[in-house]
């Protein structure tokens, strides 16, 4: 595998610290012990307050620039953490960004409709217009794109999360960091575990360490589709980047597990696994989660963990996909213990 060879431009602060969380360990042991957990800081990638889709976005854009476009379209829930580093990455390097925003939540509030990601939306520069739940995107984002065009524009189309094979080998490169990483501590990972949601972060890690025969299982956390539906997906992806990297045939069905049973309601929507692992991370280690993937994929870690699911001594890697300026758009789920604190 030679990654070097696909155009690549720097966004990131790269590599993100991989950090043991010993009182989140402690506190989770039971009278015998249970496993060493870390966590990879993919939160720390420095742009508009970092988070994974920088990675994503480092493919993107060079491939963007490649094709001599002067504008990027992409799309996402109200409180998309990929649109907000998007608008960033393009804000960087001087191209117009429009971004379209679907209604998945219901929610009107003006903490969940301007703020958070939003604000730093509008921030960046970007346009914002906005869909109700069920749009299909794809489609408004082509029909902008074409508008465009008809302008003299030349419209760069992003996928929702950024995942398609050149974005996901954001996470090919994410998966050979924290093998050099952990190579160079000397620590053996026996797990890698994360938020999943439109598919690229698993599918790029799994691609990678797979095609780095690393023996890593990856253990995706669903925030949104059923578990047949979300391994469905990484698969299919997994299988394409598999083939963009050359190397064909290397992931199968085995190498691609999601556990979707932390999604509660839906997509966006608060569960109460969620609120106690946003507020555990935060007084236990001092890390903010966000309340739409990194706190529900850090509650079914914890679940798994209460569970005797990881054997004792063995060291579970958990990939922080950032998120926190979400933390802002849902002042009601996670305020309501400080306000009864506070009285
Ligand atoms: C987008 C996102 C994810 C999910 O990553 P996918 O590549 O879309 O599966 C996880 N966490 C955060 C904070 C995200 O913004």
């Amino acid at each position: 595998m030679n990654l070097a060879r696909f155009p690549r431009i720097r966004l990131g602060h790269l590599p993100t610290p991989l950090e043991p969380m010993e009182n989140l360990s402690r506190h989770l042991a039971g009278p015998d012990g249970g496993p060493n957990l870390w966590i990879k800081r993919d939160d720390c990638t420095g742009l508009s307050t970092g988070g994974n889709k920088t990675r994503k976005l480092e493919y993107l854009m060079a491939d963007a620039l490649a094709q001599g476009a002067d504008t990027v379209i992409t799309q996402g829930a109200t409180q998309s953490n990929h649109a907000r580093q998007t608008a960033a990455a393009a804000a960087k390097l001087g191209l117009a960004c429009h971004i379209l925003l679907e209604d998945r939540t219901g929610y009107t509030d003006d903490a969940y409709a301007q703020s958070g990601n939003v604000l730093l939306d509008r921030l960046h520069g970007a346009s914002i217009a906005r869909f109700p739940g069920g749009t299909d995107m794809q489609a408004q984002m082509e029909s902008m794109a074409a508008e465009l065009r008809q302008a003299g524009r030349k419209p760069y189309v992003i996928p929702g999360g950024g995942s398609n094979a050149v974005g996901a080998l954001g996470y090919v490169n994410a998966a050979l960091e924290l093998v050099a990483q952990a190579a160079e501590i000397g620590l053996r990972v026996d797990h890698v575990v994360h938020a999943t949601g439109s598919s690229g972060t698993q599918a790029g890690l799994v691609a990678g360490l797979v095609a780095l025969n690393s023996g890593i299982p990856v253990l995706g956390i669903g925030v949104r589709a059923p578990r047949e539906k979300q391994e469905a997906n990484v698969l299919a992806l997994a299988e394409k980047v598999a083939t963009h990297l050359g190397l064909p045939g290397i992931v199968k069905a085995e190498h691609v597990v999601a556990n979707c049973d932390y999604v509660g309601q839906g997509y966006g929507l608060p569960t109460e696994g969620m609120v106690a692992a946003v507020t555990l991370l935060a007084e236990k280690e001092g890390i903010l989660l966000d309340p739409v993937y990194s706190g529900k994929g850090m509650a079914g870690l914890i679940d798994l963990v209460r569970k005797g699911h990881f054997k004792k001594g063995e060291n579970v890697v958990f990939v922080h996909t950032g998120g926190a300026v979400g933390l802002f758009a849902y002042p009601d789920a996670l305020g309501v213990a400080t306000d009864k604190a506070d009285a």
